[in-house]
């Protein structure tokens, strides 16, 4: 089940913590994911504050 990171937005598949951010708290319920490729490049990434390329989930609920 992909989940999504809490503070950084990093879909992730069954990693315990965020490989990027290493945050422990994921959520199952979000919607609109984005694939960023280039995080510099990218307006996408700037707002979310990804820094690196991966799958990000835009939206995030918390429960
Ligand atoms: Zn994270």
């Amino acid at each position: 089940m992909t989940k999504a990171c809490k503070s950084c937005h990093l879909l992730v598949e069954s990693e315990a913590a965020c490989p990027i951010c290493g945050g422990t708290e994921f959520s199952e319920r979000y919607n609109s994911v984005v694939q960023i490729f280039d995080a510099s490049k990218s307006e996408i990434a700037a707002k979310l504050g990804a820094k690196a390329p991966g799958r990000y989930a835009i939206k995030i609920r918390d429960r």
